[in-house]
């Protein structure tokens, strides 16, 4: 139970809010389900139900900024790839930012309201993930072999840090996964962020080290479970936090979002800036594409409202009905 809910609720059953651990607990009882290309493909679904809306997807952009005047965002300002040397500027009636509060902060500089200074200097360090991203010969396992698993290899120090592993597999019937004969397949396992970056800092050889301790270590757990299992590798790519970070920018690499502790503490989507809002798995209901997208359609409501916008929901009463606050 307690491996469950560190990957859905971000914490354990000592301390998980009772209503979200129930819902979270009975995932895996309404199954899980996969979507065909994968992850990439809500992606690419969702540009282009925006493309069909009349929107604008822009890529290779990093916003550095969002610029306010009298207290109201404006726009933001964004460079294009790594080698562009100046900013562009974005004008906004209203930003919503997909980050963390921390990188909100950053963005807002020296007009970061009160709350949000003190809530990131005070507010302890989500996790992150150490991630193996696997190629593996389908026949390495055995028929029927679930395409999930949770492993935990020690049942009384606490999970994480390759003592608790979630496996995933690419499903057999999506092809577009691995080449034709392979699979893909994830394992993660939670990790403190801050290490990684102080050896990173302070040795890079030990940095190396670590990840590949890590590496080896998770590897060898799962030879356990599915003996030749290494024979049959034929990709092996580790990220840490500080590859989330280079790949999505998130403070320090932390993903997840916040432990779902008190449905009393969980963090709204407001800034302290009239016209700016959090989105992503930093607001409540919190991670998983699932949770986002609940946090996401709240959020669009919010703004609609102010801009007074028609809704483009057909039927509002279904969106009623998954707004959960
Ligand atoms: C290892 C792992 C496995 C997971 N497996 C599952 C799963 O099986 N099912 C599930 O439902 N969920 C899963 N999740 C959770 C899910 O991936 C997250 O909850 C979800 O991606 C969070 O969405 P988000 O929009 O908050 O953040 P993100 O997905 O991080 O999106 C934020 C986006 O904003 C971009 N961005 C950040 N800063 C800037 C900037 N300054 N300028 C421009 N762009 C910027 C980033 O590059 C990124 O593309 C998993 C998470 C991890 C880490």
């Amino acid at each position: 139970l307690d491996a469950q809910l560190l990957i859905s609720a971000q914490t354990t059953s000592r301390y998980v809010n009772a209503l979200y651990g129930a819902t979270a607990l009975d995932l895996a009882r309404q199954g899980v389900f996969h979507i065909e290309t994968g992850i990439g493909g809500i992606a690419q679904a969702l540009v282009e139900k925006i493309q069909s809306l009349g929107g604008d997807v822009q890529y290779r952009w990093r916003v550095n900024r969002i610029e306010v005047q009298q207290g109201r965002a404006i726009g933001v300002y964004a460079r294009r790839g790594k080698h562009a040397q100046t900013d562009e500027f974005f004008p906004a009636d209203f930003v919503i930012a997909n980050t963390t509060p921390w990188d909100l902060h950053t963005f807002l500089a020296e007009n970061s309201p009160k709350r949000l200074r003190q809530e990131v200097n005070k507010r302890r360090l989500g996790w992150g993930a150490f991630v193996l991203h696997l190629g593996v010969k389908s026949d390495a396992f055995p028929p029927d072999f679930p395409d999930h698993h949770q492993i935990i290899t020690d049942m009384d120090s606490p999970l994480g840090e390759t003592k608790s592993l979630f496996l995933s597999l690419s499903p057999t019937w999506d092809t577009s996964r691995a080449p034709a004969g392979q699979r893909a397949m994830t394992i993660t396992t939670h990790t403190h962020v801050s290490q990684w970056w102080e050896l990173l800092n302070r040795n890079p050889e030990a940095y190396a080290a670590k990840k590949a301790d890590y590496t080896e270590r998770i590897l060898t757990t799962v030879e356990q479970l599915i003996p030749g299992f290494r024979d049959k590798l034929t990709l092996v790519l580790p990220g840490t936090p500080v590859t989330y970070h280079f790949y999505t920018a998130r403070h320090l690499g932390m993903v997840g979002g916040f432990p779902q502790t008190s449905l009393f503490k969980a963090r709204s989507p407001r800034t302290g800036i009239p016209n700016v809002r959090l989105v992503g798995d930093s607001i409540f209901p919190g991670q998983s594409t699932a949770g986002v997208t609940l946090g996401a359609i709240r959020v669009a409501e919010d703004v609609k409202r102010h801009l007074a916008i028609t809704p483009i929901f057909a039927n509002q009463s279904q969106v009623e009905k998954l707004s959960w606050q």
